[in-house]
């Protein structure tokens, strides 16, 4: 770190600025990035990193894109934003438009939001109107482990109960359901026992449960899972068995990133409730959006209230949907098809060598989704700088190291992300 040349005050940053998940007593560095473009992060230094991370799956198309940042140019000269009660624009209507057409064909009611854990709020609050509108009390949640949610209450509340530290909000948070996650990998033999768990407590519990929220196919930050689809097809069959709803979230896996536009489409299935985010904008603003089917809605809108009860003040953002709609758009002229398949071909081929080390536990991979298991937890600021030194951009947690690249990456960038893993677990 070069403390002393920075232009940012990074001494200042260490002592005022909160980081995601980060300590104030005992702060690491952070690297400071003057610029991005294409799959490249330029450090103040000039150093150029290949990036592995997307920005945390959202920036799909590549930083500075020249369609998004025209897309943004040319709203923020109209108007970037104004209020949506009431009101309505061309960049909302259009965004929506392509949302319903993208997504599974019962899904037809787009309701935007911020931020993803604001999308999935909002997810489970029409489930819970649903069911008060027909008069029924359901107030929990069915979800499986190691998921990840998001940060907000409710959200985190339907997040991995050990990883999310549920034991430091006790007394507050909801308490719901969590079935045993599928054992078994996407590449897998379908085992039937892998859902039995789940079965016994949606059986155990469906009087009370208004739906089961899941992360289709790959649950991201509470693990790297890649699953069986076959585990995604038996929940919704279960959940249309005994009646009760189907929340997807999608916010990571939505997209493209997984080989499908959804990852729903692995197992073929259509949830009653979807949410997306993250790549939304392909990876410029925050914008999220829950999608319902039509019966979902008109049921929570014949209710007591008469609407569904919620309105963010920057809902319908128009500068971060002219933004969206441009992303959408590249994703559907299709191109990003074969980039994924590209990746998920050579990703194949990469990390089998690296899944021979000592230190790795398992490799997999499904998509533009890479994913190292180690037995023992990283040395974030060591492995970090390594990283950096070797000029690449991955950022691992606990035991996990894991590579979503921008659909762009060229397969010399790939590899310089995989050798950069090997080297440094070979020096671990
Ligand atoms: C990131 C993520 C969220 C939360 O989104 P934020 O924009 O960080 O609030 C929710 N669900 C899944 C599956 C995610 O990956």
């Amino acid at each position: 770190m070069q403390k002393t040349t920075s232009k940012i005050d990074l001494e200042f940053d260490q002592q005022h600025v909160w980081h995601p998940y980060t300590s104030t007593i005992n702060p690491l560095p952070c690297y400071p990035v003057e610029s991005a473009n294409g799959v490249y992060l330029t450090l103040e230094d000039g150093r150029k990193l290949i990036d592995g991370m997307s920005s945390w799956w959202s920036t799909i198309h590549g930083y500075n894109h020249p369609a998004l940042n025209q897309a943004a140019k040319d709203q923020i000269d109209k108007m970037s934003h104004v209020m949506f009660g009431g009101i309505t624009h061309e960049p909302a209507v259009e965004l929506c438009r392509k949302l319903i057409a993208i997504t599974p064909e019962p899904l037809q009611h787009v309701f935007l939001a911020d931020s993803g854990s604001v999308a999935v709020e909002v997810s489970l609050k029409m489930a819970l109107q649903y069911w008060h509108a027909k008069g029924q009390r359901r107030p929990k949640f069915l979800t499986v482990r190691h998921g990840y949610h998001g940060d907000t209450f409710a959200a985190m509340s339907v997040t991995d109960p050990d990883n999310s530290m549920h034991s430091l909000y006790k007394g507050f948070l909801p308490e719901h359901i969590f079935a045993e996650s599928s054992e078994r990998g996407f590449y897998e033999e379908w085992c039937e026992s892998d859902i039995a768990d789940f079965k016994e407590k949606l059986n155990n519990n469906k009087e009370q449960l208004a739906a089961v929220i899941i992360e289709p196919i790959v649950q991201g930050a509470g693990g790297m899972r890649i699953y069986h689809p076959m585990y995604l097809k038996r929940i919704r069959e279960l959940c249309d068995e005994h009646d009760v709803l189907l929340i997807a979230d999608e916010i990571a896996t939505g997209f493209g990133r997984t080989g499908k536009m959804f990852a729903c489409e692995h197992a073929g299935i259509s949830p009653d409730i979807m949410c997306v985010g993250k790549a939304l904008t392909g990876g410029y603003m925050t914008l999220s959006a829950t999608l319902a089917t039509k019966h979902v809605a008109d049921t929570v809108c014949s209710g007591e209230a008469a609407c569904f009860m919620h309105g963010p003040t920057f809902m319908g953002n128009p500068l971060a949907c002219a933004v969206g709609n441009a992303s959408l758009e590249i994703l559907m002229q299709g191109n990003w098809q074969q980039q994924v398949l590209s990746i998920e071909q050579q990703l194949s081929e990469l990390l089998p060598e690296i899944g021979q080390l000592d230190c790795v536990k398992a490799v997999r991979w499904l998509g533009a989704i890479g994913v190292v298991e180690l037995y023992e937890p990283v040395n974030m600021a060591e492995i970090q700088k390594s990283f950096v030194d070797a000029g690449v951009w991955i950022r691992p947690f606990g035991k996990l190291i894991y590579i979503m690249p921008p659909f762009i990456i060229t397969p010399q960038e790939l590899s310089c992300l995989t050798v950069a893993i090997l080297r440094t677990l070979k020096t671990q």
